[in-house]
């Protein structure tokens, strides 16, 4: 391939490349990192400096960039077969790499229906969930109760189910129906309660009466389980997942949990869910499910939710979806070597003394003057930066105080990138413990620094 130099990468980014959920007037006026390689936890850029990868490359990268078994498993499958498609035909990577899931996701996931992202896995759940219903004989269950706060990515179907305004209002009038509860967000609760020892969670009762009230017109409730990802790593009390579980069986909903950000590893075991023992009709998956390679997605479902959509063809209860590249052999191949990996390397177990050793780190940051709150789950954390400790004053958000300590912490070798004035702790699950300690020091000093 033809080497370019720094500023004719630079320059042709700034003509031609429109970056996601970037002001591009902002963009043109600064010099980008380029990055051209990887290794392990690093990223390397177009002049040889190294970064700390401290949000896994969009929250996907497990066992590291260009890890060998990876990549060899990439390149046989590719001198096999790169692409074949699913309508019409079976192929031999997809059949695997379902099999194997269906053996390690919660008990009575057993049907998998791919896409490519996060937010096709949740267009998926929820044109699932509502063919369902009709297929029941309750087709006027057209809304679905979905929480404040929740991101479930940004086709117009996963936009709907989401609750952050400042990404979606614009977008209103485009979406569908929801009925949005109150998100378990304790250190700034909407129904004003200090956190979950004082008020025994007011917000699942909220979120009853919700249910009593309309959910009779719902398809689905969709939640973020355990953790509420782009809304601020809002971490839920223990317990409230549990109880939204037995809400829904209560006034019979279906219960659609997104696992693309918590699943595979990143709350500590292989899925958020099972930290509560809750096994969900619809689970959608992606991100870490290809260990952060190539882009894959799978919406699971129980065998009730897909024996509604058996029958004679002319009833056309067939499930109206899919996408050119669903299934992708190269993508499902890398997937089942990254399973792999988590055996051999015994990835979970070997996380253990590494969240121990963040959740001290993150309770030294705690002490420092303008950080109000910390949320840690497994892998995961966010450091939420406030003007004033006391009140809870929030930075102004037009200030950009996250993104000022990101910019800081790169000069100590760490890219991270900000929810607003959370600052966000999601490195590769492989990461040493070396290597998460130079993290935890780059963020500290780059807080220290700019508040
Ligand atoms: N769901 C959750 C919980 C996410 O965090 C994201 C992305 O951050 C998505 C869905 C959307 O995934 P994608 O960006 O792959 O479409």
């Amino acid at each position: 391939m033809t080497q370019h130099t720094t500023e004719q990468l630079r320059a042709w980014d700034k003509r031609h490349v429109w970056h996601p959920f970037t002001q591009m007037q902002d963009w043109e006026q600064d010099d980008a990192i380029v990055i051209t390689r990887g290794e392990g936890s690093w990223l390397i850029d177009s002049d040889g400096k190294r970064y700390l990868d401290g949000v896994a490359s969009m929250w996907t990268n497990v066992h590291g960039h260009c890890r060998k078994e990876l990549n060899d498993a990439l390149k046989d499958q590719v001198e096999r077969l790169e692409h074949s498609t699913l309508l019409g035909l079976a192929s031999e990577q997809s059949i695997i790499l379902a099999q194997r899931l269906a053996q390690i996701t919660p008990r009575g996931l057993t049907r998998f229906f791919y896409s490519d992202n996060g937010s096709t896995a949740m267009e998926v759940a929820v044109k699932m969930a509502f063919q369902y219903q009709v297929h029941r004989g309750r087709p006027e269950r057209t809304r679905f109760i979905t929480f404040r706060n929740a991101y479930h990515g940004d086709t117009l179907g996963a936009v709907s189910v989401g609750g952050i305004d400042i990404y979606h209002a614009t977008f209103k009038p485009l979406m569908f129906e929801t009925i949005q509860a109150a998100a378990p967000y304790c250190y700034r609760c909407e129904l004003g309660c200090e956190g979950p020892e004082t008020c025994d969670m007011l917000c699942l009762g909220a979120l009853e009466n919700i249910i009593r009230e309309e959910g009779s017109t719902c398809a689905g409730l969709v939640i973020e389980p355990l953790l509420q990802g782009a809304g601020g790593m809002i971490v839920q009390p223990p317990g409230f997942l549990r109880r939204v579980r037995e809400l829904c069986d209560r006034y019979g909903l279906l219960m659609i949990t997104d696992e693309v950000a918590t699943g595979f590893g990143r709350t500590g075991k292989m899925f958020a869910c099972e930290h509560e023992d809750v096994v969900p009709d619809i689970m959608a998956l992606s991100k870490g499910i290809a260990a952060g390679y190539l882009p894959l997605a799978a919406t699971v479902a129980t065998e009730e939710v897909y024996g509604a959509f058996l029958g004679e063809y002319a009833e056309l209860k067939t499930f109206f979806h899919g996408h050119t590249f669903t299934g992708n052999p190269l993508a499902c191949a890398v997937a089942l070597k990254s399973l792999e990996l988590f055996e051999t390397d015994r990835l979970l177990e070997a996380l253990q003394p590494k969240i121990q050793y963040l959740a001290e780190r993150l309770a030294q940051i705690a002490d420092l003057p303008h950080v109000g709150n910390i949320r840690h789950c497994g892998m995961a954390a966010g450091i939420e930066l406030v003007v004033d400790k006391k009140n809870r004053t929030p930075y102004p958000w037009e200030e950009k105080t996250g993104v000022k300590v990101c910019l800081e912490a790169r000069k100590h070798g760490v890219f991270s990138r900000p929810l607003g004035n959370t600052v966000v702790v999601f490195p590769p699950l492989a990461i040493s413990m070396e290597e998460l300690k130079l993290l935890m020091d780059g963020l500290e000093l780059a807080i220290q620094a700019v508040t």
